[in-house]
This record gives C-alpha cells, sequence and structure tokens, in this order.
C-alpha cells in the first residue's frame, strides 16, 4: 500500500496529516516533545467495528496484547473487544487492571515461569498450556492455593501456514503440545481431575492472503474435532489463532477482510455450530487490530547533502521503532510508508533517506523515498507504527530519552 493510502486514512487538516483529530504539529505541541508514538482511538474503533461487521457474530475477538502493551490503549480495547490474550506475567496484570473479568483472558507463551503460572490460577486466568511440564506446574499451584484451575491445550498442528511472516506452527516448535501427543497428555490431565475446557491452535502471524487463512481455520476446525473425542467434556473453548496480516510495504495488498469473514461464516455454520455447539470459538488478533492506528513522530534535525543522496536525519530511531529500519526479522529491507507529516498534501519534489540518530548504518527509517521538500524542524511519520513498535525494539541501544506516546 502506497503512502498516499495511508494519508487518506488518516485524513489531513490545514495541508497537515490528521492524527486524533488534530494537525500533526499541534499534537506533537500537544505531546510536548519528539519523538513520540500516537494511537488514533478513531481508527482502532473503525478497525475492530469492520472485523465485528465481517465475521460471524458468535465469533469472539480477543486481543493479543503483545502487540502493543500501552495500558490505556489495552484498556480502550477491553471495553470493544470480547477477550485479551497475554503472554507474560505483566502483560496479565495490565489485562487484569482493566477490569476485564479473568475467565476472558487468556495467557499464551512457552516458559511461563512457575511464578506468573501460580499468578493466574490464583486470578482465575485461562492458561493455554504449552508442556507437560506446564500442566504439571498448574497442578502444582490448584493444590497449594486450593483453587480449580482454568486451562487449555495449546496445540502445535500437524500443519504449517503458507505465507506467514512468521511460522508458529507445524513441524518441530517451542510452542505448544504436539498434535500427536494431545491424547495422552488430556488422559494425564483427566487421571489428575483437571478440566481442560478446549483447544488454542496459532500457527502464524501477519499473513495476507484470505485464502490461506481460510484453509488454516478449516484445518484447526477439523483437527479440533478429532482431539474432541479424548476430551471428557465438550469443548467449551476453540480459539483458532489469527495471523491477520497488514500491508507493510508498497507491494503489500491489505487482507481480504470479507473473504476471512465469509469463509468463517460458512465454517461457523456447517462444522462449528453442527459439531461443537458449546464450543466459543476466538479469533485473536494483534497487529490487525492495532498496527495501521499508530503513527511514530521524529523530527528533522538536520539536512545534508553526501556526494549527491539527501538525508534527512531524524530525532528518533529503529531505537524506537525497529521494525521500519528492517532489522526486526525481515529478509529483505524494503521502506515503510513515510511522509513529512506536516507537508502531507505536498507532492513530492525530491529524493531523500530518512535516517535515526543513532550511529549505525542500521539506522535507516526510509530508503531513497520521493518526498516534498523537507526543513530543518519538520515532521517525518512512519505508518504502520501501531504495532510491535516501541515494546519490540531496543530502547537502550545508544541510550537516548524514550519516546512519549499518546492514545489521541
Ligand atoms: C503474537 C501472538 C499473537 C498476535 O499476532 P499478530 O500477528 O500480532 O496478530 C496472537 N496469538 C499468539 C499466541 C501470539 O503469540
Amino acid at each position: 500500500m502506497r503512502a498516499e493510502e495511508h494519508v487518506a486514512a488518516f485524513g489531513t487538516v490545514a495541508g497537515e496529516l490528521r492524527v486524533g483529530g488534530k494537525p500533526l504539529s499541534l499534537l506533537a505541541a500537544a505531546v510536548g516533545s519528539t519523538p513520540f508514538f500516537a494511537y488514533d482511538r478513531g481508527l482502532l474503533d473503525q478497525r475492530v467495528d469492520a472485523l465485528r461487521a465481517a465475521l460471524p457474530p458468535s465469533i469472539e475477538l480477543s486481543y493479543a496484547m503483545k502487540a502493543n502493551p500501552m495500558p490505556a490503549l489495552v484498556q480502550h480495547l477491553a471495553l470493544r473487544t470480547d477477550r485479551i490474550d497475554v503472554a507474560s506475567a505483566l502483560e496479565m496484570r495490565t489485562a487484569l487492571d482493566t477490569g476485564l473479568d479473568a475467565s476472558r483472558i487468556s495467557f499464551a507463551g512457552p516458559g511461563k515461569h512457575p511464578d506468573a503460572i501460580a499468578r493466574a490460577v490464583a486470578s482465575g486466568v485461562l492458561i493455554e498450556v504449552e508442556s507437560r511440564t506446564e500442566i504439571d506446574r498448574v497442578l502444582a499451584a490448584s493444590d497449594a492455593l486450593g483453587v480449580a484451575p482454568s486451562v487449555a491445550i495449546r496445540v502445535n498442528p500437524p500443519f504449517a501456514v503458507r505465507g506467514s511472516g512468521m511460522r508458529m506452527g507445524g513441524g518441530p516448535q517451542q510452542f505448544g503440545i504436539d498434535a500427536e501427543e494431545v491424547p495422552r497428555v488430556l488422559r494425564h490431565c483427566a487421571g489428575a481431575g483437571m478440566d481442560v475446557v478446549g483447544f488454542h491452535v496459532f500457527a502464524g502471524s501477519q499473513n495476507l492472503s484470505a485464502e490461506i487463512l481460510a484453509e488454516a481455520q478449516r484445518s484447526t476446525v477439523a483437527l479440533v474435532l478429532e482431539l474432541a473425542s479424548a476430551l471428557e467434556r465438550p469443548v467449551r473453548y476453540l480459539n483458532l489463532g489469527g495471523g491477520f496480516g497488514i500491508p507493510y510495504v508498497e507491494r503489500d495488498r491489505p487482507l481480504d477482510l470479507a473473504a476471512v469473514g465469509a469463509a468463517l461464516h460458512t465454517l461457523v455454520d456447517d462444522v462449528i455450530a453442527p459439531h461443537l455447539p458449546e464450543a466459543a470459538p476466538v479469533i485473536e488478533l494483534g497487529r490487525y487490530i492495532v498496527g495501521e492506528c499508530g503513527v511514530y513522530v521524529t523530527r528533522v534535525l538536520d539536512r545534508k547533502v553526501s556526494r549527491g543522496t539527501t538525508y534527512l536525519v531524524v530525532d528518533g530511531g529503529m531505537h524506537h521503532q525497529l521494525a521500519a529500519s528492517g532489522n526486526l526479522g525481515q529478509a529483505i529491507r524494503r521502506n515503510y510508508p513515510v511522509i513529512v507529516g506536516n507537508r502531507a498534501e505536498r507532492a513530492a519534489s525530491e529524493t531523500a533517506s530518512v535516517v535515526g540518530c543513532l550511529c549505525t548504518p542500521l539506522d535507516l527509517l526510509g530508503d531513497a523515498l520521493e518526498l516534498p521538500r523537507a526543513e530543518i524542524g519538520d515532521l517525518v511519520v512512519v505508518f504502520q507504527a501501531g504495532a510491535y513498535g516501541l515494546t519490540a525494539s531496543p530502547t537502550a541501544f545508544l541510550g537516548h530519552a524514550a519516546p512519549m506516546e499518546a492514545l489521541v
């Protein structure tokens, strides 16, 4: 998707990008310092509404908060989604603090510390166990506390999901219990008197193909139908994972949400409702909910020309927005959408590279971009910064101040 399409989604006012209803320069003054991240509530709400409109009404929407754990944003989403998925003890605390019922919080991730497991049992959070060891730790915590735990099994499926930016299922994995081991593990749970409510299958992240996502969901439900016979009680929890991607670079096309929704309607009507009638199907999304609502805003500190190449040196960089620099697991570096936010309606008039303030050539936010001429003091905006931004970046690298975050 091109930068202009992102500008259109946010809108403009007085020739500037509009974020949270304000012209960008006014927002920068309100925040008080650059660089900063801003997350637009209106766009967040639009995204949740679009998901609700496309997905079958029986689907519960879970926010995977590792994408963006800012407490105010998590609180905002706690009131608009059905569940929150957490992957650490601190995330679990943030989710509980929203007031969301603990039974609507799920705790996934390998290597859950025994203390974190005990906190989850004490809180009544649904624990998605990823190994035999974790099951035994849940049982130990439950015995010690005298509280029955809430448990689902995270399954490593026998299939992988093609086209995922990050594969998290199929073949050997640190995630989940191999599907072929699950019946034996369930017998162990039953022997210990542990009620397992259902299954979680999350096989991959950042997928832009509706067809592949639908195929993964069908395979997941088929797998759960097989595993269901090994459960003592009916399946009550059916976490289908998520993996909905967003278009980070120009050649990416947005996911066809209507097509994903149509396939899920068929799957619910034909398989889930008739064969797993007590199962609450869950779709769990991080970046798809928050990624596009966020911008990373930096200020031009210097403008220099080196042997014919123009550089805009900004006061932020890869220490805050690692992904845009191409260093967060990307095989090939491609530009994220970048604009001069206070000149959002100006036509491009030069080719310039945007570099951060770290003393390393890796700190590149935009390579050979077509931009209107930017001056010192202008605001350079990186789009697609709402997910895996600040908390997925090496903020201590070079010792610069932490950026502000604003929910606007
Ligand atoms: C990271 C993660 C997610 C969210 O992935 P996105 O690509 O941000 O949607 C969902 N579920 C689990 C278990 C995860 O680990």
